[in-house]
């Protein structure tokens, strides 16, 4: 399903891992994290390369205003787009 990421990474809403997107930037958010953009259109995730994304836009925007520029890649909604978020393991 998700070939860039190691298996076994479990995707969970934010606050499932006590992230407030409000607060968090890509700057602030803990490295373990991982990005993972869904479409409520086309139930499409789309991993983030949280590092190339902080290149274009600067780390010091909150990851909930990033969450309302994001476009779908697979059907082009740019409507209520959500972040979902991973924990790489520790290995
Ligand atoms: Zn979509």
């Amino acid at each position: 399903m998700n070939v860039r990421h190691r298996r076994g990474i479990n995707l969970a809403p934010p606050g499932d891992y006590a992230v407030d997107l409000a607060r968090e930037t890509l700057g602030s958010l803990a490295e373990m994290y991982v990005l993972v953009a869904a479409c409520p259109a086309c139930l499409k995730n789309a991993p983030i390369d949280r590092w190339e994304l902080g290149r274009q836009v600067g780390k010091r925007t909150t990851l909930a205003n990033l969450a309302k520029r994001l476009k779908c890649s697979g059907c082009g909604n740019r409507a209520s787009n959500r972040f979902l978020i991973g924990k790489l393991p520790r290995d």
